[in-house]
């Protein structure tokens, strides 16, 4: 397959296009390229289609999040459009018929004379996924079970062998209704008889009482890529609830929810650490192990006289980006003295000896500090 072409500049528009204007561009390119007007013609039909996939993503606020974020580059198997998206025509249709208002396209598709809209798209599903931090440095393969409607394999997925012609819509798949009242409205609804099929089956399947799916528990993996925040999620196509009696399946989305790590906090890809340090390499210098958050031992160099407090820079030490755009992130390294609170007796004797030395600098220090004050107030 050739390589997909950017979404934006399929439709021809901006990367910031409103809604709007992605809606009339998409109209445009439909039409042009539209199957009744270019009949035979494989180019138009694959122009038509590539725009259909375009809109379908960018006309939804969370696939266009996405999409912006993880571009054609989908992870985890499911990405947008692809294998799994419009296979025919009457997909499109069915998908974007409100566009058309109607008007456009009707005439189109295996019952030209009526306006069934086929089985019904399932539902999309939502799961969350925990990562630790090594997860998502890493990237991982995820296992999860998810409960969803899948087609019953008794009727496959049918609900039955004999159908008939809807007696609540006709056939057409829905219901006019007039209000009465002063403005007489008329609204015109999805037929609650056959789920705006036209058609309900007359001996139903037995194993799914005609619905033509079931309850099952799936497990599923889920990759994700390396460089995942909280709150980000990956759209799994096609792997929600099928719908009812052949209706295609909606999509997984896979929610990424951090785990809390003991050691590392994280801020977008920088991580933060504190390190606890006795005193003396503190003093004297030295250097002190840390452990890495791709599991490599980390030796931190201590300059003579370090301070606790003080915070070190490890570059590029930190999360890596999602999708390699950019730099890995920093490790900040927050030092912390440790104070002994269980010195031996030897201990404490060299303890009090140093005291004894440093007593005249040290007594001095205090001194130019209280003089410092006086001035201030004097
Ligand atoms: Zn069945
Ligand atoms: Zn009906």
């Amino acid at each position: 397959m050739a390589e997909k072409r950017d979404y934006y500049e399929v439709l021809g528009v901006s990367k910031d296009a409103s809604a709007e204007e992605l809606k009339r561009a998409y109209k445009k390119l439909a039409i042009k390229y539209h199957p009744d007007k270019n009949p035979g013609d494989k180019v138009a039909e694959e122009k038509f289609k590539e725009a259909a996939e375009a809109y379908e993503v960018l006309s939804d606020s969370n696939k266009r999040a996405q999409y912006d974020q993880f571009g054609h580059n989908m992870p985890g198997g499911g990405g947008f459009g692809g294998g799994a998206g419009f296979s025919s025509f009457e997909d499109i249709f069915k998908h974007f018929g409100d566009i058309f208002g109607g008007g456009f396209g009707g005439g189109f598709g295996s019952s030209s004379s009526r306006r069934r809209s086929g089985p019904p798209r399932g539902n999309d599903l939502q799961i969350k996924v925990a990562l630790s931090l090594k997860e998502i440095f890493e990237g991982c393969t995820k296992k999860v079970k998810i409960k969803r409607y899948t087609p019953c394999s008794h009727c496959n997925g049918k609900g039955g062998e004999n159908t008939k012609t809807c007696s609540g819509c006709n056939g057409m798949g829905r219901i006019r209704r007039a209000s009465g009242g002063f403005f007489n409205m008329i609204t015109e609804s999805t037929c609650p008889q056959c789920n705006g099929m036209g058609e309900v089956v007359s001996n139903p399947c037995s194993h799914c009482n005609g619905e033509g799916r079931k309850h099952t528990e799936d497990t599923i993996q889920v990759k994700i890529p390396e460089g995942v925040a909280e709150g980000q999620y990956l759209t799994l196509r096609g792997e929600g609830n099928c719908g009812p009696r052949g209706g295609a399946s909606g999509d997984l989305l896979v929610v990424i929810t951090e785990k809390q790590d003991d050691f590392y906090t994280r801020e977008e890809n920088d991580l933060h650490c504190d390190v606890k340090v006795p005193v003396y390499k503190l003093v004297l210098g030295g250097s002190q192990r840390i452990p890495g958050v791709d599991g490599t031992e980390i030796n931190i160099k201590l300059a003579a006289g370090t301070q606790s407090g003080c915070t070190l820079r490890l570059r590029e030490h930190g999360l890596p980006p999602l999708q390699g755009r950019g730099p890995r992130g920093n490790l900040f390294v927050n030092i912390v003295a440790d104070i002994p609170r269980d010195l031996s007796s030897r201990e404490k004797e060299l303890y009090k000896e140093l005291a004894e030395i440093r007593k005249d600098k040290d007594t001095a220090e205090e001194e130019s500090l209280f003089d410092k004050i006086k001035n201030i107030f004097s």
